[in-house]
């Protein structure tokens, strides 16, 4: 990433994003300037934290999301992709836009929460219980797919992944909204974000609606989506209620690989 902001002092050090997030600790988190990596450093993964299966908490490339840059009690992301949120967080700030997480990690066993819930009919979705009025499973997981992930083929399953402000799509048409995703739009990629689930058409023919709220930190899940794409295979993408319909609906190619070209 050529884009990324620097303050000049520091750009003959190889800054870490973990030496800026320790610089924002012991300062005014509202007026320091971060610090980014000038070359992301190659990160390699293994399969279990491409699917989710590990806890955040305890990982030691995550960090806890301070309140305030989140709507969340607990939240966490990968400390690499935090501090360029908050480089972005603080120069919205300067321009009168407020950015705020409203939801981050989410692992294997969140996403599976929400999932079932909406499969077995506890979450009610667009009007619909799902069990009861879609028999089909194959449909019903379509459904689901609108603007939900199946577990394990999660961009939040990766710390790199954020929705902000608002998972409405008429919040953003409008007013307060409207002028926070034209900043986003003008200003993410400045910062290594990029809106992953973008309008659909020739650019991206398949995947979840339109998600003006999904940002995602390209240095990193630029590369984790090309590892999901190597490694990952349908055997892996189980151990919750309806993960059969998987491979029917070949998840992988029409949803976690149907992301905008420019976030590819
Ligand atoms: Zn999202």
């Amino acid at each position: 990433m050529k884009t990324l902001l620097f303050t000049s002092s520091l750009l003959l050090i190889n800054c870490s994003a973990n030496k800026a997030l320790d610089q924002k600790n012991s300062t005014n988190p509202n007026t320091q300037v971060f610090t980014l990596p000038v070359d992301t450093p190659k990160i390699e993964v293994d399969e279990n934290y491409l699917l989710g299966q590990f806890d955040p908490a305890t990982h030691p490339d995550f960090m806890p999301i301070e309140q305030q840059h989140t709507t969340k009690s607990s939240a966490y992301l990968r400390k690499d992709t935090y501090a360029a949120f908050v480089n972005m967080h603080n120069a919205a700030k300067k321009d009168g836009i407020t950015l705020l997480i409203v939801s981050a990690t989410r692992n294997f066993y969140a996403q599976k929460g929400i999932w079932e819930s909406k499969w077995t009919g506890s979450t009610i979705v667009s009007g619909k219980n799902l069990a009861k009025e879609v028999k089909d499973t194959i449909e019903r997981a379509k459904y689901i797919l609108l603007y939900s992930s199946m577990p394990g083929t999660s961009r939040h399953h990766w710390g790199t992944d954020i929705d902000i402000n608002n998972l409405n799509d008429n919040y953003f048409l409008s007013g307060q909204g409207k002028k926070e995703y034209e900043w986003l739009t003008a200003h993410a990629h400045e910062y290594g974000f990029c809106q992953p689930y973008s309008k659909k058409g020739t650019d991206r023919e398949t995947g979840y609606e339109e998600e003006k709220w999904h940002w995602s930190y390209m240095p990193v899940s630029g590369q984790l989506i090309q590892q999901y794409e190597a490694k990952i295979t349908y055997a892996r993408i189980k151990g919750f209620k309806g993960s059969g319909t998987g491979k029917v609906i070949d998840v992988i190619k029409n949803y976690v690989l149907g992301i905008a070209g420019k976030c590819k």
